[in-house]
């Protein structure tokens, strides 16, 4: 499934920063561990950076999420396990993960598409999370049915409504409540979000009074010229004028809060990349490549320069895209 990834001049995002009298980008801490914990999905839709799919079987194995556990635990500073896969939930070992973080103390985000709660085999999990307080950031990509099918297939509207009213059953996204459920909006097509919080205003209106869905923010995140996404764009002989456009979007007042200068990615072998975009591209941060084994001391990784390419472009253009959202 995963295949290779059209052209990107590697050099013109740093090019492009010091012509504007712009530093390379650096790590400035680590408050994040992001955890790609495996590629299997329920769906695979058009945009999906990481070609993930029902049929892909790479994950993290039983050691490398202990390790992951222990550097929680040796690295105070850490304050977010960023679980992403794939679809999380789908992992064997997702339940003793989220365990194992929320008595460490930690804020566990699970990155769920929303379909995966119906699967029969994943029967209690919506009540896991709640009881675990883990917080959700469900991907929508649009509010009305034929979008969010046209990228991630027949009825996965009608499922992801369902499965927001049974979490909103269970207090997520309710204002009087704990439980956190922020949704994802992507462009279903090659431009940039529209702003996050109109975005944001028209699926409280469309989902509050289509559906009594509630929740708590709109993240707008924009579409990786990367993967499947890059290679729609190819077919479809887009992918230089989107290019363009995000070149010609490029805002400097993205830079400070890019998600790379505050987390680090872990892939599902276990290996540490700058970004989950990087780790999709399989970009190492400069010098040598590292897994979860090399590091004791995760602080060490400050200050570090990151591994940039043209599809940095993405995260700095307009009002800039990570994944908590835009940016400025
Ligand atoms: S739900 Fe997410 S991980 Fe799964 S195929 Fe879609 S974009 Fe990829
Ligand atoms: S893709 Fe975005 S988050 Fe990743 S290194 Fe580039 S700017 Fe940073």
């Amino acid at each position: 499934m995963s295949s290779t990834q059209p052209r990107l001049d590697p050099m013109h995002f740093d090019d492009h920063l010091k012509n504007r009298g712009i530093s390379r980008l650096r790590r400035v801490g680590i408050d994040t561990l992001q955890l790609n914990i495996g590629l299997q999905c329920n769906l695979a839709c058009h945009h999906c950076h990481v070609d993930s799919g029902p049929k892909r079987k790479e994950r993290l194995d039983r050691r490398a999420i202990g390790r992951v556990l222990e550097l929680l635990e040796s690295n105070p500073a850490i304050e977010t396990l960023d679980i992403t896969g794939g679809a999380p939930e789908m992992h064997p070992d997702f339940r003793f993960l989220v365990r194992g973080a929320r008595a460490l103390d930690r804020r566990v985000i699970d990155r769920c598409n929303l379909t995966i709660l119906l699967e029969p085999d994943q029967r209690g999990m919506a009540d896991f999370l709640a009881d675990q307080r883990v917080e959700i950031v469900a991907s929508l990509p649009c509010h009305g049915l034929e979008n969010v099918e046209r990228q991630r297939g027949r009825g996965v509207f009608d499922g992801s409504i369902r499965a927001l009213q049974i979490l909103n059953g269970l207090g997520y996204g309710k204002p009087d409540s704990d439980l956190v459920l922020d949704l994802v909006y992507n462009p279903v097509g090659p431009f940039l979000p529209a702003s996050q919080a109109s975005l944001e205003a028209d699926y409280r209106k469309e989902l509050g009074w289509g559906f009594g869905i509630v929740f708590n923010r709109l993240l707008t995140i924009t579409n990786m010229p990367i993967k499947r996404f890059a290679h729609e764009l190819e077919r479809e002989g887009q992918f230089e004028t989107y290019m363009g456009l995000l070149i010609d979007n490029f805002n400097a007042d993205n830079i400070p809060d890019l998600m790379c200068r505050h987390l680090i990615s872990v892939a599902h072998d276990g290996a540490i990349y700058d970004c989950d975009f990087n780790q999709a591209l399989e970009i190492s941060p400069p010098g040598e490549r590292r897994t979860i084994f090399d590091v004791d001391d995760l602080s060490a990784l400050v200050q570090k320069r990151i591994a940039t390419s043209a599809h940095c472009f993405g995260c700095t253009s307009g009002t800039g895209s990570s994944c908590n959202g835009a940016l400025s």
